[in-house]
Order: C-alpha cells, then structure tokens, then sequence
C-alpha cells in the first residue's frame, strides 16, 4: 500500500507531544510491514535546511482562487529504510519560531492559512512526485483540512479517485476552533462551511469537519475511543462519534522499544534488563545525585515528566493550596522528582514547592536526557491526567521497572494493570476519581507496599518490565483500517 501521513510534526524534525512520535514510529513500522510510506510537514525555522536535500523545482499551491508557493526538501526518516519526508517551505507560514505558536502568541492567528498550506500542498506534493497514495493519514485538527480536501475536491480527480482518507484522533481537547472570518484561508467554497462540518456555533471547527469527513477514523486506545462517545469525554464531539462509531477503532501507540530500552539506553548511566533489575540502583543514585537529593536507596523516588496542561492533572497535584504534592513530600518519606514545562503558574508553584520541601526537586523545561534518567532512576511514576488519549510516559515506566501510578482513563486503562496486594499482581497502581486526596491516597498506597510489601514490588517491575508495547502490532492494526476503508470505497 502506498500511505501519505500529513502531519504538523514528526520526531525527530520537530515535536510537541507524543503525535510526533506515534507519526514517525507507525511510518516505520509500516514501511517494515512492506508499505511504501512518505510524509509531508511544515519547515518550521527549527528545522536546518542543510540538513535536508531541496527539490529543485517549487511547489504551486493552489488554495482556492489564489496560489501560494513553496520550496521542497525531503529526508529520509531516521529509523527507516526509506521513508521519504517532505518539507514545504513558506516563509510567510512556517518561517517563525512554533508550530502552533510560541510563548506569547499561544495559538498563531494565521494558523488557519498556515495549515491550509499544508493540506492544499500535500495533494500537489504528490502530484509534483507522480506518486498517488492509497491512503492519506491525517493527524489531529492542523491536518484535518486533507480529509475534507479529498471527499469534496480531490476525489473526483482521476489521481486521488481511488483514495482513503484516515484521521487519528490524538487530542479531541484540541480543535482548532477560529472565527469564521478566517474561512478565505481555507480555499473552499463557503457552502462546505455547513456542508463539511466546519461549523461550531457560527465559527470554524477543522477537528469537527475532518471527523465528518473522513472514510476512516482511529484513536490512540480502545478506552479512549469509548471514552471520547460520552459526554464526559467527547469535548462536544461525542454526538458525531457516536454518529460514526462504525468506522472508529482505537489503536493502542507503540513504543519506539529500541530507544526507550533499559537495557541499551545510551542516555542513562546503567544499562540493565528484568534479569539484572538491581542495577536500576546504579541509575537511581545518578537521579538522586543529578537533582541534588540525598543518595539513599531505601527511600521511594517518584518520578513525573509532563508537559504542565491542565490536562494531565497538574492542579490536583500541584495548585496553591489545593494540590496534594506538598502534603505528599510532608507526610511521607518519598522524594518526587518533577520535569515539565508549560503553564505559567505551575512553573511558579513548583518552585515554590521546592523551596518548602526538600525531598522534591524540579527542573522546568524540556529535556529529553533527564526524562529518560527519571524513567531509569525513579521507582514509582506519577501520571494524573484528567484525560489521557494513549500516554508515552506510563509505557516508557512499565519498561523501565519504574511502576505507574495513574488515573484509570484513556490509554492508561488500556496499559496499566492494577495491583492486587493480596496476590501481588499487576504492574500498577490506579486510581477512578481525580482529586488531590485520590492522588495523595494511591501514592500512600505505593509507598505503604514499598516499605512493606517488597517482593510484591520487585514481581510487579518485573512483569512490567516485559511488556511489548512494539508498533509492528498497532501497525497491522492500521493496516486492517486501511484495508477496510479501501474496500468500502
Ligand atoms: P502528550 O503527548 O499528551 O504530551 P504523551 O505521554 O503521549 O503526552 O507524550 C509526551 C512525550 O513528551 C513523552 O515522550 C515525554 O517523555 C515527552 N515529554 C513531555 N514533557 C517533557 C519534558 N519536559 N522533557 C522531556 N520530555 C518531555
């Protein structure tokens, strides 16, 4: 089969969350299940031009009654054989620091015209390379435009005519919601306002349209992909997907298992597996030392990398006042390792947090070295969220021998087991409701089993660490869609 993913992000060329992953690792894996694979992103500022091969002739985009014109590079996707990734390059859309906006401008205004840009250009990509996919893999809102491009335009093209579209939900909280003043941008014709599902009371929804319009549609777990046809969890959106809960499947993410592997992490001090769990104490010290904590390997080290979004539970753990993390590191001998960035006020409060506890040490910002030394060097991992569509982070802590503490939503349902401290299984803690006294219960719980239940917790870190979260499996399953949706076309 030949697949096109369009997406805003792809690791490791630019990233924000765990999309960029999942868009890079499925590529791979489906190149390796035979598929011939090619992606089209932005080139962002970050991405160095010197780095990539340019194509020599531009791309014309036509966007409805104007055109816009991009430069091409490609790369071949590291990892892969030859998963070729496409650059477009317009300075006037991608030539700024972001790839949704920055600190001051959180959401860019043109984003709109920005990934119209991407979506348009994708299709004129492929007819630039005389290369027409069986599937088009759209990702999350900034995408959204390509499946609705293909059922009202490009379908009945002879080039696209035989084309599937698929949208992976990875955030329903994400939605690219803008003023309907920005509908110029698009380059449609104002009757697909109605007529695409953009409309949201009077505004422009891409994530609404792209669910309506595409022939297929995943989401990174089975839980989630119920949870999102609820009220409760379906931002609004839960009437469509139930509407299409016929071609909805969830497909729990893969893990990269060569880089996130304990017994081969380059970026941590001590390589071990389940057979040589002991020397995750090797890592633990390294944590300990790192963050200026006292090196004590009888103590509980609680590890949290996130970004700070309301999402992932960051007030129950973390608002003045409100939040149980102070009441953890005072009422319990743990320490708790945080490393986030985001919200402003969060930022402000873990400091804060720190200075009055000094079994907590926090280092804002984004670093991908330290993440993976939280996951070897810590015991338990702490992991709220409010929702949680798949989540990276539990899985990367199963593998790693450091067990999870977690809501049971989303992905972290699907990953997770629960601990039974009668018959010691599972390979983690879970919690239902989300409030600082759940938090602060379960983690009194870890602890409790910590000092008194050890050869529970080394059975458990075992089990975990034998888990196989690899993508040859999701892939296969993004296959069968691909299939199904092809044969109903
Ligand atoms: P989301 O995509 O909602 O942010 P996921 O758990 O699916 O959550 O993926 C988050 C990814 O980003 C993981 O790979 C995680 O390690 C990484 N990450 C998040 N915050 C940081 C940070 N401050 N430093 C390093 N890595 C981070």
């Amino acid at each position: 089969m030949k697949i096109l993913m369009v997406s805003a992000e792809a690791v490791p060329f630019a990233k924000t969350g765990g999309l960029a992953d999942m868009v890079s690792a499925l590529s791979i894996a489906l190149e390796k299940a035979g598929n011939e694979v090619k992606i089209v992103m932005p080139r962002y500022y970050k991405i160095n031009r010197d780095n990539l091969t340019k194509i020599d002739s531009p791309l014309g985009v036509p966007c409805g009654w104007r055109e816009e014109w991009c430069g091409v590079y490609k790369a071949v996707l590291p990892g892969s054989t030859n998963v070729e990734t496409y650059f477009l390059d317009h300075e006037n859309a991608f030539g700024r620091d972001g790839i949704y906006g920055t600190k001051e401008e959180s959401d860019f205004h043109d984003n709109p015209y920005r990934f119209s840009i991407l979506c348009h250009g994708a299709f004129q990509l492929c007819r630039m390379l005389h290369w027409y996919p069986n599937v088009i893999h759209a990702h999350d809102w900034s995408s959204g435009l390509a499946p609705v491009l293909l059922k009202f335009h490009e379908r009945w093209t002879s080039e696209f005519s035989r084309t599937i579209s698929v949208f992976t939900i990875h955030n329903l909280g994400y939605q690219g919601n803008y003023d309907k003043g920005n509908w110029g941008a698009l380059g449609l014709d104002w009757n697909l306002f109605h007529g695409a599902g953009f409309e949201d009371f009077d505004r422009i929804n891409f994530l609404k349209a792209a669910l309506e319009s595409s022939d297929a549609l995943t989401t990174v777990s089975p839980t989630y992909a119920r949870e999102i046809q609820s009220p409760q969890g379906g931002f609004r959106m839960d009437g469509i997907l139930r509407n299409r809960s016929n071609v909805l499947t969830g497909i729990l993410n893969g893990v990269d298992m060569d880089y996130w592997n304990p017994s081969k992490d380059k970026k941590i001090p001590q390589n071990y597996n389940f057979k040589t769990l002991a020397k995750k104490a090797v890592n633990k010290k390294a944590l300990q030392e790192r963050m200026g904590l006292p090196v004590d390997e009888k103590i509980p080290v609680f590890g949290v990398v996130t970004r700070l979004a309301d999402q992932k539970g960051i007030a129950e753990l973390f608002a003045p006042t409100y939040g149980c993390c102070y009441s953890i590191c005072r009422d319990m001998a743990v320490q708790m390792v945080v490393l986030g960035s985001g919200e402003k006020w969060c930022e402000n409060e873990l400091q804060a947090l720190q200075d009055k506890c000094p079994n907590l040490k926090i280092y804002i910002g984004y670093d991908e070295g330290l993440s993976h030394l939280i996951e070897a060097g810590s015991d338990f991992f702490l992991m709220p969220s409010k929702y949680e569509p798949c989540g990276l982070n539990q899985m990367y802590s199963l593998l790693y021998g450091t067990l999870p503490i977690v809501r049971n939503t989303g992905g972290l349902s699907d990953t997770v087991e629960q601990y039974n401290q009668e018959t010691g299984e599972g390979t983690g803690f879970r919690f239902d409701y989300l409030s600082p006294r759940s938090i602060y219960d379960t983690v009194g719980w870890a602890v409790y089993a910590w000092y008194n239940k050890k050869e529970h917790i080394k059975a458990m870190q075992k089990r975990a660490m034998q888990k196989n979260f690899s993508w040859d499996l999701s892939a296969e399953k993004y296959m069968e869609v691909y299939q199904k949706a092809l044969d109903n076309l």
